[in-house]
């Protein structure tokens, strides 16, 4: 439908909906756009939602941000990547960092040079986290912003913080450059009789609002593209079997960890995020292995501190939207789908989406080769993803609980089967430019879960084994190196940007 957009809606004021606010009114201004963006405090937001991935930092440069500032305002902590404990089998713990394992080597990466003195040396135990930094920085509790040098190894990072405060410091960046937000409850909502199309939601109190183009970030109930337009979606809980979580933030107690604990449990998995005031925990599971209330109680009696809330259930389907844009609604958030908090990519899929959508930005209407671009783009993101996530399940030598029996027999897509055929046979991971998760964690998530590869690229063995060794010193060096220098996460924090 060819009409100019001018007037703006985002329904809901969560995570989602704020980003989307300050990215849209950031990026197009508010001379030429209406922004309005409605929230309801009565049915208030999910809640949940603290740990992000680095690629939040292009995000927060994108809007100008000051990193120290947001720190601050959100009583955010850094993350160098997540440790799983009692994934592979129980007592097992490994790290998924953010950064890369040593250095590309005569145009092939060091993984096949790791692999090859893995198997040449007999090793009995993958240790390729000694060359990464991040991995010896978590380790260390130790955390700084280092400069990006050659031959130096990176420190990559991304953040763990409160969601609401983090919602509170977009809205006031977002409101500070015009958005203009309305409280309260959408009651009605209106469609054009022939084309469908969104023209106007009715607030509770009878206020009409409307617009050109809506959206939709008003949560797991998708008020807009779901209840409005039955959009459908695809029910994924067959290979992503969770969908419950129990939530409770707890005092804090002990050292500032620069990183996210997830802990594999009997019926799924718990989440320990540390942030300044306080730490974040939850139970992912599903409830076919375990109860709700049994969920509950294996949380609170594995906490670090004393319970600082009663705990939250949160239900959920494992999926996608089957389109994120129809017509003049775009979905964004919990709206558009959700995979489970595992990889934490919940946020950043509605940052992929927000800058995806303001490249594709229908100034002039609804020209369909542009939906259905931004739409094959985010049905991509969400499928390498998903088979992303379920490797962390499906490649494991736990079976000591139905549900990991389960989930360790479960079929998987022909995608994911072949990806890990291909790197058990050769070292080769498969990522593509267009995927979110790169050799480094290919890499790390499948050894780390106890699949070792059996052979690597020839191109290893060209180089000689004194050659190799030296190397591997060298680069391990470095790595001790650069994080020798660097503070604790918690003296980091206090000296640059304390709450
Ligand atoms: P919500 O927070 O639910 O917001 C919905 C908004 O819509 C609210 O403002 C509400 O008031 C409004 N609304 C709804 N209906 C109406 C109506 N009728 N009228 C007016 N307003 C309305 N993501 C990560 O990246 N990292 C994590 O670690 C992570 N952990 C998670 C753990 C769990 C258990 C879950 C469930 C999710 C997690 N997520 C995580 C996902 C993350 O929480 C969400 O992606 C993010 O918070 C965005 O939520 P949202 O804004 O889409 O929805």
């Amino acid at each position: 439908m060819q009409t100019a957009v001018r007037k703006i809606v985002i329904v809901g004021g969560g995570t989602a909906g704020w980003m989307a606010a300050a990215a849209l009114i950031k990026a197009l201004g508010s001379h030429a756009y209406d922004i309005t963006l409605i929230e309801s405090e009565d049915i208030g937001t999910v809640g949940v939602g603290e740990a992000t991935i680095p690629p939040i930092l292009e995000y927060n440069y994108f809007l100008g941000l000051d990193e120290d500032e947001f720190i601050r305002e959100t009583n955010a902590t850094f993350k160098l990547g997540i440790q799983f404990q009692d994934w592979r089998h129980l007592g097992h713990s490994y790290f998924h960092p953010f950064g890369l394992f040593g250095t590309e080597i005569d145009g092939f990466s060091f993984p096949h040079y790791y692999f090859r003195h893995y198997h040449k040396a007999g090793l009995s135990a993958v240790d390729i986290g000694k060359y990464n930094a991040e991995t010896e920085a978590a380790l260390q509790g130790r955390f700084g912003r280092v400069r990006r040098e050659p031959g130096k190894p990176p420190v990559n990072y991304a953040f763990q913080f409160d969601a609401a405060l983090y919602a509170r410091y977009l809205r006031k960046y977002a409101e500070k450059r015009g958005v203009v937000r309305q409280e309260g409850k959408i009651v009605t909502v209106n469609q054009h009789p022939e084309t469908g199309f969104i023209t106007s939601v009715q607030m509770e109190k009878g206020r009409v609002i409307e617009g050109d183009l809506f959206i939709d970030c008003s949560g797991f109930r998708g008020l807009l593209i779901e209840q409005t337009l039955k959009t459908g979606y695809t029910d994924w809980s067959h290979w992503l079997p969770m969908n419950r979580a129990v939530a409770v933030p707890c005092e804090r107690a002990g050292e500032l960890l620069p990183y996210t604990r997830a802990t594999a449990r009997e019926a799924g998995w718990q989440w320990r995020i540390p942030l300044q005031h306080r730490t974040g925990n939850g139970y992912v599971f599903c409830d076919e292995f375990i109860s709700e209330d049994a969920a509950c109680e294996t949380l609170l009696g594995r906490l670090d501190g004393k319970a600082l809330a009663d705990p939250k259930i949160l239900r959920f389907v494992t999926g996608r939207r089957n389109l994120a844009w129809n017509k003049n609604v775009v979905a964004l958030g919990l709206a558009s789908g959700f995979l489970e908090p595992l990889e934490s990519t919940s946020i950043h899929l509605v940052q992929s989406g927000v800058f995806r959508f303001l490249a594709l930005f229908p100034r002039h209407g609804f020209n369909p080769h542009i939906v259905n671009e931004y739409n094959r783009e985010v049905e991509l993101s969400y499928n390498n993803i998903k088979d992303f996530i379920i490797a962390h399940y499906k490649v494991t030598e736990r079976d000591d609980t139905p549900f990991w029996r389960h989930v360790r027999q479960m079929a998987i897509p022909e995608s994911l089967q072949n990806r890990l055929d291909v790197f058990r046979a050769s070292c080769q991971t498969l990522w593509r430019d267009s995927e979110l998760f790169r050799e480094v964690s290919w890499v790390a998530i499948l050894t780390g879960q106890g699949l070792v590869p059996e052979d690597y690229h020839p191109a290893a063995d060209a180089m000689d084994d004194d050659d190799l060794r030296l190397h591997l010193g060298r680069w391990r060096s470095a790595v001790l190196d650069r994080v020798k220098g660097l503070p604790t996460h918690e003296d980091f924090i206090r000296r640059n940007c304390a709450s």
